[in-house]
């Protein structure tokens, strides 16, 4: 089949890399002029355990099978990584509860290796931690995802695919034997296809509106959840990921590492109705607070606004956290055709694991 992509983020190279080594003629377009310049850009990096979802969600699945599956494509592919591990703390009774019910949930979910300690335990792994226990998840790790998506791309591109930059898909139409696409910029035309892909992650839900044929009831609410980051001015303390018990909308202000060891922290969550990216730096109030729970010696004044990303949610404030939504032919009705809608955290985690079901569903 000819396969179009829409969207180069970790997800969309993912798909178009797997598209590629499955045999099929694969084409990216992507609407700004490089890989990775949407949310794929602003996270935490982190190859996630799986341990807080749903037993039997997409997102336990694809987190879990994502992360076997990256960590050999790493290796494979010389993609800089590293397995640091990650604590999740608690600083009180009602905390320790909380985390113990995660671990015992992560078990349940196939996660390997975790492990309920005590605070001095935790204590002699990051001395710096004030806590009465955590949870150690060996597995977790950080990856430079920005080399994960340079690989995706060179492994598309060995195989005949190639990537149209610059090139944003405005309306996709059935025809007899596949789809019609519309796109804009400034070579403008028509191209037509066998098969697409939606991956379009902030954009999934305007280019499903603009699919004709597809139901507008099926489209979902997009709603936008920014996560901001602190930079850490000073030399690091942890070696290791720390991260407080999750809150509503995201897992708490926790201490982020990137590969050449320095700290960040976040993200945080706030509500948002458009999209913008400035870290206020009024929220780094919120933030001293939240981090000394569980690190009192935070210095004041060592917190620099950093950058922040918008998590693509299906699901709002207060309201239980909506899954991954793969909608496919057996869902919709329309050959050949997959959206995919909702994937914030942990979708660079799982974007391998995405791919493999996303190319599966292209074939119904
Ligand atoms: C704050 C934050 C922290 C996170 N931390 C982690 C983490 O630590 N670990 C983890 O596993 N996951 C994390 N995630 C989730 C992860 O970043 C995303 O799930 C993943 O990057 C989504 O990739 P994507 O390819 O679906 O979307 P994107 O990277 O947004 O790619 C979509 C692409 O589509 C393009 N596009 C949009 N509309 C069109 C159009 N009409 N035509 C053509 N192109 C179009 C965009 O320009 C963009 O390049 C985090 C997310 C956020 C926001």
């Amino acid at each position: 089949m000819q396969v179009l992509v829409i969207g180069a983020g970790v997800v969309g190279l993912a798909v178009a890399r797997g598209a590629s080594r499955a045999g099929h003629d694969v084409v990216v377009a992507e609407a700004t002029s490089g890989i990775g310049n949407g949310v794929s850009s602003r996270n935490s990096e982190v190859i996630h355990g799986g341990m807080y979802y749903p037993e039997g969600s997409l997102r336990a699945i694809h987190c879990i099978r994502g992360r076997r599956l990256l960590y050999d494509y790493c290796a494979a592919h010389g993609v800089h990584h590293r397995k640091c591990g990650k604590l999740i703390v608690a600083t009180t009774g009602a905390e320790a509860e909380k985390i113990a019910a995660i671990q015992r949930h992560g078990v349940a979910n196939g996660v390997e290796g975790l492990e309920l300690i005590g605070g001095n335990a935790a204590r002699s792994l990051e001395p710096a931690l004030s806590c009465v226990a955590a949870v150690w998840s060996p597995e977790t790790g950080i990856i430079d995802s920005h080399g994960l998506m340079l690989a995706l791309q060179g492994d598309l591109e060995d195989r005949g695919g190639m990537i149209a930059f610059d090139t944003a898909i405005e309306r996709l139409e059935p025809t007899a034997g596949g789809w019609s696409v519309h796109f804009g910029g400034k070579d403008a035309g028509i191209l037509e296809v066998d098969a697409v892909v939606n991956s379009a992650g902030l954009g999934a839900q305007g280019l499903a509106r603009a699919t004709a044929g597809y139901p507008a009831a099926r489209v979902p609410r997009r709603i936008l959840a920014k996560g901001n980051y602190f930079g850490y001015a000073r030399r690091p303390v942890f070696s290791r990921l720390i991260y407080p018990a999750p809150v509503d909308g995201g897992l708490g202000i926790h201490v982020t590492l990137d590969l050449a060891g320095r700290m960040r922290f976040g993200p945080d969550v706030e509500w948002i109705d458009h999209e913008a990216y400035e870290v206020d730096p009024r929220r780094a109030d919120e933030f001293y607070a939240r981090i000394r729970t569980y690190w009192p010696d935070l210095p004041d004044g060592s917190l620099v606004p950093d950058y922040s990303g918008i998590r693509p949610k299906l699901s709002g404030p207060g309201e239980p956290a909506a899954d991954f939504l793969i909608d496919g032919p057996a869902g919709h009705g329309l050959p050949r055709l997959v959206h995919l809608f909702g994937i914030e955290s942990p979708g660079l985690t799982s974007s391998l694991s995405i791919a493999d079901e996303v190319i599966r569903q292209l074939a119904e």
